[in-house]
């Protein structure tokens, strides 16, 4: 029998402390700009956002002697820092009981398609060097007594592949990045918003630097707060888009930069990729109910505004024991997938919720009653579960009678989480919904992390390094490996970046933002920011969420327009200073969610169907969910066709009209012919970082 895991240790995996202070950075000079003094800081890159992914990026160019500097909006908030599942995933490779291979490992990465072969191979092969790393500053990987870190299987990944610290493990990476940060000296600029990046010439040419808004600098020669970053390399690492949808499991103010990159017209990709599946709401406490909440097999139901009870999943499974495995397989199948819609498999439970929260009824998980009984079949038994789920639970010991038994043998740590934030598992149903949790499109980058904008990188969540669908845990590795991989090409790039900026170019785009404010601040006749926020959110959660209807979708995308449109001609209202950077946020979140339009509006229009996490219905669909009581006729979808896997839909925004279009994936020469002398003098005389394709502007 395992041994019961004492509080105290799960106290230490739970209660997470950051350091309090790092490291800080002051401006070495100013501008002066229309009678305002503007703070510059020099450096020879910044990383923007302290995310697992920058503070990777940020130590990583320190340990390879770049004078670094880690702009952030706040030190220590964001998806790594604030948010996880039962189990959060780190995805490596691995030799998993059959053997991998690198070869293998990337095909999993890539098997949803429209995933670069290049980008799956490069996170393959520096998954090794990502986790070790992180292992050896002191990530409390768990490992058995012959050193082999413990794995299990999880979302799209069938070679179990994932491992974990317990629900805080991307915030301990960031604590344990965080403390190597600062032995270091990286330094920091908190409270530090980046909302323009500036370019060499103006509108052309490579990264120059960006604008920002630093809350605490606004004083009386810099009455808006402004700041400069007067840098050769940026890299973003700002996360997702996380205040896109209403419905949304990332924690509140998540912002992230693809706006900001739009607005420099830089190329995005894969914007019709995201996930969504069930957690707990953002009001309460958002967190994903992924793992073992689910595979303890709790009942859920929903409760109607009279109170009444309504066993709702009996409706949708055939039997008893099909209802519970498939709760339990979404433990490790999370974020919905249209072809689980179909042969009652797994995500016929999101659509249930879906449908009980669009009746008005608020759904729960109750872990101290097992799923409720299906009309005419035998109450829930363990002894009458599928095979595969009763080998889960009997290999760990967790064959119990009651799902919070199960659910304390399985992972102690999924209940002490909710009591932090005063959720007894023991004594209250938890109530949840469907909700977005993670982009899986972004910046399109280059094997390097370079974007189209020579000069500036992008890793972590902002970079649209996955495909279709990503293993759970792949996100938490791109955004090591290519924290890694653009330090690489930063430092081997040092220097080379043309001549020298000049102060011009950083005073044209402060002269540019000021005017812009000036005309919003308090503006009567400009939108209101709670109008522009409930306009985005409701329409990306009603028109473009994980159930999209094909003739909404143009309706949709002409609304976008239409909006940031308006944003144009009559601006964000700014009601004081200190609400700069949020506006400015709010309208590149419009921007965001058009470029998210037009994509979903191109592919959609050329015939593309469900996949991933969207299911697009359609009265020309040939796919229908089935249930036990008859076919859900409203959910009739299209599939997905082969040639798309082949392609992703890249987007740009260039004079102010969003440009959508169709590129082939890039390809990946077979390793088996990377032959050591011949590619050795390459690696030496630096030539491997030069032979990407030079990316120019178009
Ligand atoms: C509920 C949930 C569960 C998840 N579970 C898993 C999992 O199990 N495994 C997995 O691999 N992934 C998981 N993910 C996804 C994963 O957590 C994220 O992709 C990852 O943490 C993103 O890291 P990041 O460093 O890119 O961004 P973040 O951690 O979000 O950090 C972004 C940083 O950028 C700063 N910032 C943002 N905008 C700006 C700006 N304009 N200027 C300056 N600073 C800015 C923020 O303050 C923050 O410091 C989960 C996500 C959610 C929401």
């Amino acid at each position: 029998m395992t041994p019961l895991v004492p509080q105290s240790i799960l106290d230490a995996l739970t209660d997470i402390d950051l350091p309090r202070r790092m490291p800080a950075r002051l401006p070495r000079k100013s501008l002066s700009v229309d009678g305002m003094e503007i703070p510059v800081y020099e450096a020879d890159a910044v990383v923007v956002g302290s995310g697992a992914a920058g503070l990777r990026a940020a130590v990583e160019l320190k340990r390879r002697s770049v004078d670094v500097v880690v702009a952030t909006q706040a030190l220590f908030w964001g998806t790594s820092v604030c948010s996880g599942s039962d189990k959060q995933t780190l995805h490596t490779a691995s030799t998993s009981a059959s053997g991998d291979s690198f070869t293998e490992l990337a095909k999993a990465l890539g098997a949803g398609g429209a995933m670069d072969a290049d980008t799956a191979y490069v996170e393959a092969v520096g998954s090794v060097e990502g986790v070790m790393a992180l292992k050896y500053l002191g990530l409390p990987l768990p490992v058995d007594c012959y050193g082999g870190i413990l794995r299990y299987k999880t979302d799209h990944d069938e070679a179990g592949r994932a491992s974990s610290c317990g629900p805080r493990t991307s915030r301990l990476m960031v604590k344990v990045l965080a403390d190597e940060a600062s032995r270091l000296g990286v330094p920091f600029v908190n409270r530090c918003t980046g909302l323009k990046l500036i370019r060499r010439d103006g509108k052309q040419g490579a990264a120059a630097g960006m604008l920002a808004i630093k809350a605490d600098a606004r004083g009386d020669g810099n009455p808006f707060g402004l700041a400069v970053f007067r840098c050769p390399a940026i890299v973003l690492a700002t996360g997702g888009p996380g205040e896109l949808y209403r419905d949304s499991v990332y924690p509140v103010n998540c912002f992230g930069s693809l706006g900001m990159a739009l607005d420099a017209g830089i190329e995005l990709t894969n914007l019709t990729e995201s996930q969504f599946g069930i957690g707990t709401r953002r009001e309460e406490f958002p967190w994903n109910l992924s793992g073992t909440y689910v595979q303890a097999m709790p009942y859920i139901y929903s409760v109607d505004s009279s109170g009444k009870e309504w066993n709702f999943l009996a409706d949708y499974y055939r039997t008893t024991a099909e209802l519970a495995s498939n709760v339990f397989r979404k433990g490790y199948q999370w974020p919905f997938h249209a072809s689980r819609t179909l042969d009652f498999k797994s995500s016929l439970v999101d659509i249930a919720v879906y449908r009980e929260s669009q009746a008005g009824r608020t759904v729960y998980m109750d872990f101290h009653r097992n799923p409720g009984r299906v009309p005419g079949d035998a109450p829930f038994s363990l002894d009458r579960l599928d095979p595969d789920v009763v080998s889960y639970l009997k290999n760990n010991d967790a064959f119990l009678s009651q799902p919070i038994e199960r659910l304390r043998k399985m992972n102690p740590l999924a209940i002490e989480l909710y009591k932090r934030y005063e959720v007894d598992l023991n004594a209250v149903p938890l109530p949840f919904n469907i909700n977005n949790q993670h982009m899986n499109g972004g910046i399109a980058v280059d094997i390097w992390a370079q974007s189209s904008l020579p000069g500036c990188y992008a890793v972590g969540e902002a970079a649209g390094t996955h495909g279709v669908t990503r293993p759970g845990g792949a996100a938490l590795n791109a955004g090591q490996v290519f924290g890694i991989r653009c330090a690489e090409h930063i430092r081997a790039n040092a220097g080379k970046n043309g001549a020298a900026l000049r102060d011009g170019v950083f005073a044209g785009a402060i002269a540019d933002c000021v005017g812009e404010i000036r005309r919003n601040l308090k503006n009567p006749d400009a939108l209101s920011m709670k109008d522009v926020r409930s306009e985005i959110q409701a329409r990306m959660s009603d028109k473009a969420g994980f159930i999209c209807r094909d003739e909404e979708i143009g309706v949709a995308l002409r609304e976008a327009a239409a909006l940031n449109a308006a944003l144009n001609e009559r601006g964000i209202r700014i009601e004081n200073p200190a609400q700069i950077a949020k506006a400015m946020l709010w309208k590149q979140m419009a921007l965001i969610s058009e470029a998210v339009l037009s994509a979903l509006s191109l592919y959609v229009g050329n015939g593309g169907g469900s996949r991933g996490a969207r299911l697009i219905c359609s009265a020309s669909g040939t796919k229908v969910p089935e249930t036990r009581i008859g076919k859900l006729e409203e959910y009739r979808f299209l599939v997905e066709r082969e040639a798309d896997r082949k392609a992703q839909i890249k987007v740009r925004y260039r004079d102010g009209q969003f440009e959508a279009r169709e590129e082939a994936l890039r390809a990946m020469p077979d390793p088996g012919n990377f032959y050591f002398e011949k590619n050795w003098a390459p690696f030496l005389t630096g030539q491997i970082f030069r032979d990407q394709r030079q990316r120019t502007e178009a």
